[in-house]
């Protein structure tokens, strides 16, 4: 396969598990290097760590980074494993957590967890790979939001104004860091099944119904999300800036 990303070095957060392992190995298929930046080295659905399983796969080089979003000095230092490599060209701020959650319940400690990982752990990722890219000549960052900001969830709020957050910094970013040669997009999966699936707590009724109103009939895989944020990766996306591609089926602009 000709590689979209051939000589570049890409830092994707949460890549050890699910949606993440998928960019990572999709990119390192694609002849990026790949910092694995994760809180663990495992990935959360088994299996081989994803680093290893780029060393062993495929020819691009891959390093695990033990790192938490919501620390910044860990965001810098996966930077650096990337300046190793080459210098990152390519930051994916994956790296999130679910939890359902109802309304009139949620105190302020879920609040700021969900903030913590999932808004502040994309603005901070994008700020330190902007850094660097800016002093490089460009790049381009992803970062993962969900349907979730784009429709109303009432089962889901404190997510939702998260990722919400994560749709609107996006176009921020891309406002600031256009002129600097960085590009930023965001990519909203809808349900995509991971480990995460399982933390939803869903029943298969509730699923199936879900399932049901996808006009192309399934769930979404990693790999279908992986392909698109390639796509927003590469130069293929080259006047593509502060834009939202929807990865979901086509579920939530019909019916
Ligand atoms: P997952 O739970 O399977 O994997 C998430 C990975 O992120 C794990 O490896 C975990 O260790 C890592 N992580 C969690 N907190 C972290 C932290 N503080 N610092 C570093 N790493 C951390 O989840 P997934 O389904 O692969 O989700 C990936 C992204 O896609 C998330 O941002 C999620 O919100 C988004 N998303 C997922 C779905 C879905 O249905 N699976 C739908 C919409 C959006």
């Amino acid at each position: 396969m000709d590689g979209l990303l051939t000589d570049e070095v890409a830092v994707v957060t949460g890549a050890s598990s699910g949606i993440g392992r998928a960019i990572a190995r999709t990119f390192a298929e694609h002849g990026a290097d790949v910092v694995v930046a994760d809180l663990r080295e495992t990935p959360r659905e088994g299996g081989r760590a994803t680093h290893e399983l780029i060393e062993a796969e495929t020819e691009s080089r891959a390093a695990f980074v033990d790192c938490d979003v919501t620390d910044v000095d860990d965001l810098e230092a996966a930077m650096d494993v990337a300046a190793e490599l080459g210098g990152v060209d390519v930051m994916v701020n994956n790296a999130g957590i679910f939890e359902p959650d109802d309304f009139l319940e949620v105190g302020p400690e879920q609040y700021e967890r969900l903030q913590a990982v999932n808004a502040k752990g994309a603005f901070f990722g994008a700020q330190r790979a902007a850094a660097r890219m800016v002093d490089d000549g460009g790049g381009s960052i992803v970062n993962l939001s969900s349907i979730d900001a784009i429709e109303g969830n009432g089962g889901q709020v404190a997510y939702s104004t998260a990722k919400g957050a994560v749709r609107v910094m996006t176009y921020a970013m891309a406002h600031r860091l256009g002129p600097e040669g960085v590009r930023v997009n965001a990519v909203h999966p809808g349900g995509t099944r991971t480990a995460m699936t399982g933390d939803a707590d869903v029943d298969e009724a509730d699923l199936q119904d879900y399932v049901d109103r996808i006009p192309l009939g399934r769930m979404g895989r990693p790999d279908d999300v992986a392909g698109a944020v390639l796509f927003l990766a590469s130069d293929l996306a080259g006047y593509v800036t502060g834009s939202s591609l929807v990865v979901d089926g086509g579920y939530t602009n019909t019916g």
